[in-house]
């Protein structure tokens, strides 16, 4: 039954299978949205696409309008290594590993090379995959946070935030590089499987920071991306004080004020974190991954989501880890869950 306008609708409780497909298409969307722009500064982007800045899909470096980047082939090869764990009972961190050395061999294609990120690249040509305890490197890029967020898909909160921090420390080693990726599977895990609100998910997610070390530098950029968020709510939206996203705790920090300051609309929120100086694809993926969550699927613009690459990948993706979690006993979380009360 529908009910109410298009934005109304769009602000109603999505099923946890659609906040899944939200996850994995939110993420290429945002994505291909920020490819076009990720190595252009706002003053570009608005000489090129006009004072508005960037509004849609355009095509970029040789691909159409939809191409997608790095950050969207290694989230579906997060997603796809969570089923494969869940399906096989293996370690989650064995499994991911297994998919992302599978994208390093792809990365020889230049049709399938989409501007991957050094400090992936060099790791998993190591073959040794890092962990917290055994960094390796110092590397705090964003290229471990971007591509977690389907971890809080897969995980309840109380283990999201572990092993999402786990799977970043496969190829970043410093401190803020896995806590971010930790902070934001926890977030998505505390929305999906708990349906807590955005503003309240980081909250929670902050106390759950809080009892790690080395934890300051992306505790502050949370705390400003609140602060910026609260203070500009539904308005326009500067983010440029919170960095260029390049690091992970300021793409996280981009992210979290560009979905708190437009809670109810997945494309506001998204266009806001693409259209600055910074790693635009990035920032777009993840937004668009965190806003897919708290909104659902059908938040996301049909149009747009026709015309992304992989699209029938993601969706399919979602739906296989979906059903893995659903069957899982170990992972049916207590009574009354709402994923649960869905297949009543
Ligand atoms: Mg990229």
């Amino acid at each position: 039954m529908l009910v109410g306008t298009p934005r109304e609708r769009c602000a109603m409780p999505s099923t946890f299978r659609n906040m899944a497909r939200g996850c994995l298409i939110g993420t290429a969307v945002g994505d291909a949205l920020g490819a076009p722009v990720e190595f252009l500064s706002l003053v570009q982007i608005r000489a090129r696409f006009g004072p508005e800045g960037l509004r849609g899909l355009e095509p970029w470096d040789g691909h159409r309008a939809g191409a997608i980047t790095d950050d969207t082939q290694m989230t579906l090869a997060t997603a796809a290594g969570l089923a494969d764990a869940l399906a096989e009972g293996v370690d989650p961190e064995s499994a991911v590993w297994a998919r992302y050395l599978a994208w390093y061999q792809t990365q020889r294609d230049p049709a399938e090379r989409r501007a991957p990120g050094r400090t992936c690249l060099d790791a998993l040509a190591g073959r040794v995959p890092g962990s917290a305890e055994d960094p390796l490197n110092d590397s705090k890029g964003c290229g471990g946070v971007m591509r977690v967020a389907p971890v809080g898909i897969a995980f309840e909160p109380g283990w999201a935030f572990e092993r999402g921090a786990a799977l970043a420390a496969l190829t970043h080693g410093h401190p803020s590089g896995y806590l971010a990726a930790g902070f934001l599977a926890d977030v998505v895990s505390r929305v999906a499987h708990r349906r807590t609100a955005l503003y309240r998910a980081i909250m929670e997610a902050r106390e759950e920071l809080l009892g790690w070390e080395y934890a300051e530098e992306v505790l502050d950029a949370v705390d400003e991306a609140v602060e910026t968020a609260m203070t500009n709510l539904g308005e326009p939206l500067t983010v440029q004080h919170l960095g260029e996203g390049w690091v992970a705790e300021e793409a996280l920090a981009i992210a979290i004020a560009c979905a708190l300051a437009h809670p109810e609309d997945w494309v506001d929120a998204v266009l806001e974190a693409v259209n600055h100086d910074g790693d635009s694809d990035s920032t777009g993926a993840i937004t668009g991954a965190l806003m897919g969550v708290v909104l659902g699927v059908e938040a996301v613009p049909y149009a747009w989501v026709q015309r992304v690459e992989r699209s029938a990948e993601a969706l399919q993706t979602a739906d296989r880890l979906v059903a893995l979690v659903l069957e899982d006993p170990e992972a049916r979380w207590a009574e009354g869950h709402p994923a649960e009360e869905e297949q009543l």
